[in-house]
């Protein structure tokens, strides 16, 4: 699970892009944090480069595969 210790750098959304699941290789949308809705497997991956590949971890055959969606959004602008 992600953590965090300055609440007052991050906001809830409820942004229909962190509903959405990926499949592995699809290329990032959000720069951020992603999160395996099957295992709970967590990575970084940057706009425009591919998410982890369906070999970047196993599940038992029954879990199925890798299925990423967006955790944490990373906000380039300043503020
Ligand atoms: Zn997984």
């Amino acid at each position: 699970m992600a953590t965090f210790k300055d609440i007052e750098h991050v906001t809830r959304s409820a942004a229909p892009a962190y509903d959405l699941e990926r499949k592995p290789g699809t290329i990032t949308p959000f720069s951020g944090v992603y999160r395996c809705f099957v295992c709970g497997k967590e990575i970084v991956s940057e706009y425009n480069k591919p998410l982890p590949p369906q070999s970047h971890h196993v599940h038992q055959p029954s879990a199925g595969p890798i299925r990423w969606k967006l955790l944490v959004f990373a906000q380039h602008k300043g503020s």
